[in-house]
């Protein structure tokens, strides 16, 4: 830093000097149930950190409180950073905001059916690589390869941790040290580093561009095919559209000619439709991509399947054999927990109408407007209710968005909350709901706080209606029952 460092006064210098020690402290009354409940390290650590936060803060000539610096004041301080600590760190959240695969917030929501599997596959041990009948040792990928192809109509299937990795797997298998061709209109960033160009180059593939940013056409595949050629690699564009003067070349047109000279045609869908919707309609479902003759086809558990965090690889049984032989394939390899929440997702596909009612994100996509407008109008009383003269509560319309990287240009209408805070600033209010518990999470649009219904599920408007009324200073006591 090159500015010179702020003077400290005498008053500051005094308030440095009182500080107490860590032993003087610790042996403050408000930290008793703390050393009972996180144990001495935790606390005593806390204890330093809060201490070296107020010398700081002394030092930066901030306003500090005498009170603060006093052995109560830092225990207090420390007792609150001991529970920070030891309290989980990742916690269920409301997601108001209204985009259904949210990435930051978790992505998709799972299936009860799921959860449920998760629970009772990690309390007992399982026969995750032990075949029954044979009675010895069996593969962890034979638990749900059948359950896939059925739904899918592929030759055969690999689970492996995300898409990422799939879509790696299958540059790495296909292409090291061989030339893989792709559209310069399909050089996708999907969020967190995900960047088609970085995962060829860590695959040793050699990428081969074709066609400009808006228009490739069939031939520009065509004339780049050489000797080196292992594969044609189809990236749906699943975050961004390219509009207007644009053309980009088919998978079924794209299938004809790899196989017409023998390589590879990949096809990396992001989302992994499994579910016939009007409103997915636009997104290419993992079954046209493989009825189009795509030979790999790789997409996430996560997304509009509305599954666990993995990768699903789909395609001809050689290929995907291949894959699974390979070195990588072990470093990527699910564990027991997802592989027993993606098989109870997947059954539940087997009814598709069952699908959309259990499957909570394909629910939220297909909920009725008059189902929202209610839900909409309801959380608004439960909202006025704890309100009253703190804030205006309307009921409005507004758009939700898929999110995770899919349907960029959708926006499906919704009905939202607006709370307008009358004593706090929207942002204030904001940033007052996400440190509840739970927090929340909303979206500010024109001085206003809004809360879309699609997104929050069953059982969370009591709360959330809880943590604005708090956040507000309304008059709270108990929480609502939900009805
Ligand atoms: C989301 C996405 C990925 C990455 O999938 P993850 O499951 O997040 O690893 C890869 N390709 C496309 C086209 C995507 O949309």
């Amino acid at each position: 830093m090159s500015a010179a460092k702020k003077e400290v006064s005498p008053a500051q210098a005094a308030l440095l000097r009182s500080l107490p020690a860590v032993e003087e402290v610790l042996e403050a009354p408000l930290l008793t149930d703390a050393l009972a409940d996180y144990g001495r390290e935790l606390v005593v650590e806390s204890v330093r950190t809060a201490l070296e936060r107020l010398r700081k803060r002394i030092m930066a000539g901030e306003d500090v409180a005498p009170a603060e610096a006093e052995p109560a004041g830092v225990a207090d301080a420390a007792a609150v950073e001991a529970r920070r600590v030891a309290l989980p760190h990742l916690r269920p959240l409301i997601n108001a905001t209204g985009v259904v695969l949210h990435t930051n917030l978790g992505r998709a929501v799972m299936a009860p059916e799921a959860i449920e599997a998760v629970g009772e596959i990690a309390s007992a041990y399982s026969n995750l690589e032990y075949d029954l009948e044979a009675g010895r040792r069996g593969s962890r990928h034979d638990h749900i390869t059948r359950l896939i192809v059925a739904l899918t109509g592929a030759g055969n299937a690999l689970v492996v941790n995300n898409n990422a990795a799939a879509v790696l797997l299958a540059l790495t298998v296909f292409g090291s040290g061989r030339e893989v061709v792709v559209s310069r209109g399909e050089l996708i960033e999907i969020g967190g580093s995900f960047r088609i160009p970085d995962i060829m180059a860590s695959s040793s593939a050699r990428m081969v561009e074709v066609g400009t940013t808006n228009k490739t056409k069939l031939s520009d595949y065509e004339n780049a095919i050489g000797p080196d050629t292992a594969m044609l690699l189809h990236v749906h564009t699943s975050n961004y559209k390219v509009v207007g003067f644009t053309a980009e070349v088919d998978i079924g047109d794209l299938a004809r000619l790899g196989h017409e000279r023998g390589l590879i045609v990949a096809h990396d869908l992001g989302s992994g439709v499994l579910a016939d919707m009007p409103v997915l309609a636009d997104e290419p479902s993992v079954h046209q991509s493989l009825a189009s003759g795509a030979d790999i086809v790789t997409f996430s558990g996560d997304k509009l399947l509305g599954g666990p965090q993995a990768g699903i690889v789909v395609g001809k049984s050689e290929h995907i054999e291949k894959m699974k032989k390979h070195p990588m394939a072990r470093a990527m390899r699910v564990d027991k927990m997802t592989l027993a929440a993606l098989q109870a997702t997947l059954a539940v596909y087997l009814k598709p109408e069952e699908a959309i009612r259990r499957i909570p994100t394909l629910r939220m996509l297909n909920e009725s407007d008059g189902s929202l407008l209610t839900r909409a109008e309801k959380l608004a009383g439960q909202i006025r209710a704890v309100t009253p003269d703190l804030a205006e509560v309307d009921v409005e319309k507004a758009a939700s968005k898929v999110g995770g990287g899919s349907l960029p240009l959708l926006e499906i209408e919704s009905h939202v909350c607006a709370v307008t805070p009358f004593n706090i600033t929207v942002d204030e209010l904001a940033a007052k709901i996400r440190q509840a518990d739970p927090p929340a999470i909303g979206r500010i649009h024109r001085e206003k706080l809004l809360l879309d219904v699609r997104t929050i599920l069953p059982g969370q408007g009591a709360a959330l209606a809880v943590a604005i009324g708090e956040a507000l200073g309304g008059p709270v006591t108990e929480r609502p029952e939900e009805a």
